[in-house]
């Protein structure tokens, strides 16, 4: 078993095993069951992604380490930063494939806005990852890899406590995460553990389109906050927005956000929804939209829509997004219009659309970075 030495492509990353799993992994090895608790701490605490530079353990033990595993992590093929600070991390896995990962920092805090597929199936009329062809889903290390890269980025090693650039991380990225459900919820469970990235799961939103059969498990498994890509409150018009409707109506949607685990006044589950002109931008919609809530507890983030080259929308115009604010805001819901970040490299939401289609040969970004 104890090889000298092994291919790169034979090792086996251990970036991506929960703790169980690592527990195994090592009792497999012939390692005392502590050293699954170090490698612990050193992967995700201290970011080390080289097994020499875990000064706890043996010198002896760190070789056969790396004979055997490796802890590398995805490579960064561009990163772009806008004018707002926002920025985009694009990932090459090693089947090449890409996805997108962008950081969006506030005053108080920063977001990580985070992939759970490459490509999307959902094929949302108004999303460009929806245009996407190519789909897989993501391991739990890509998932879990993406919050790492953006740590080493950010300089975030070891894991603070306070003072974070990333403070919160959200499930909106491109893909369907709940068509993901067992690799989101192992890579989350990493991401949570407070030995480790330390996200705690209320800075943790998980956004759906409206995977009806999986809300109740991902709150009573996960106990994130929840997100809903409402986006419409007629059937006829959610079926031709999010074709997904059509599969499970508003009303199944809505029963489900009302029997979420977890969610409470304290805990409001979001309604998304994206200002289409002359779509769903009415008063009427926004009455209406009120009279859909009630009894869930809930607030509403009114976006925007972010064009796309060849996008069939147009963005609600400023005001009509005011007035549709303003009735759902008297009905006693906060909802607020999200300002759009990363527009300029296209970060926004909605506009996440990896290279595994067209490769951009040309560096054409704002602020190109790498
Ligand atoms: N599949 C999940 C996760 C993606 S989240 C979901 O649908 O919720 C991405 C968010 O951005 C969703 O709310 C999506 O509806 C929204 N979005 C997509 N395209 C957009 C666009 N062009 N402008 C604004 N928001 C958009």
């Amino acid at each position: 078993m104890l090889a000298t030495s092994s291919s790169p492509t034979a090792r086996r990353s251990l970036v991506g095993l929960g703790r169980g799993a690592l527990a195994t992994e090592m009792a497999d090895f012939g390692a005392e069951p502590f050293r699954a608790r170090q490698l612990w701490h050193w992967i995700y605490h201290r970011g080390v992604a080289d097994f020499a530079a875990m000064t706890s353990l043996s010198k002896g033990f760190r070789e056969r380490l790396a004979a055997y595993y490796e802890l590398h992590r995805p490579i960064v093929s561009r990163t772009l930063t806008s004018s707002d600070g926002t920025r985009k991390w694009v990932l090459r896995f090693s089947d090449g494939q890409e996805v997108e990962t962008v950081h969006i920092p506030e005053e108080d805090r920063g977001t990580l806005c985070v992939s759970s597929q490459v490509g999307c199936t959902l094929s949302c009329s108004f999303c460009h990852t929806g245009t996407q062809r190519l789909v897989r889903n993501l391991g739990a290390a890509e998932i879990v890899a993406q919050v790492m890269i953006a740590r080493d980025a950010l300089g975030e090693w070891p894991s603070p406590q306070e003072d974070r650039q990333l403070t919160n991380l959200v499930l909106m990225g491109m893909g369907e995460p709940l068509f993901n459900y067992d690799n989101v919820a192992e890579a989350l469970k990493i991401v949570m553990d407070p030995e480790g990235l330390s996200i705690s799961r209320r800075k943790i939103t998980l956004s759906t389109a409206g995977v009806v059969p999986m809300i109740l498990r991902c709150g009573a498994e996960l106990g994130v906050n929840l997100a809903v890509s409402l986006h419409a409150v007629r059937d006829d018009i959610r079926d031709s927005l999010v074709p997904l409707n059509r599969k499970y109506p508003i009303a199944e949607l809505l029963d489900a956000c009302r029997a979420y685990p977890g969610a409470s006044n304290a805990r409001r589950i979001t309604f998304e929804y994206v200002m289409l002109k002359g779509v769903n931008d009415s008063p009427a919609d926004a009455r209406e939209l009120v009279r859909l809530l009630a009894g869930i507890p809930a607030k509403v983030n009114l976006i925007p829509f972010n064009p796309w080259p060849g996008a069939p929308f147009e963005c609600s115009p400023d005001a009509a997004i005011a007035a549709f604010s303003d009735i759902v805001f008297a009905a006693g819901y906060s909802a607020p219009v999200r300002t759009p970040r990363g527009r300029d490299i296209l970060a926004a939401c909605g506009q996440l659309k990896s290279a595994s289609v067209k490769p951009r040969r040309s560096a054409t970004g704002p602020h190109l970075a790498a």
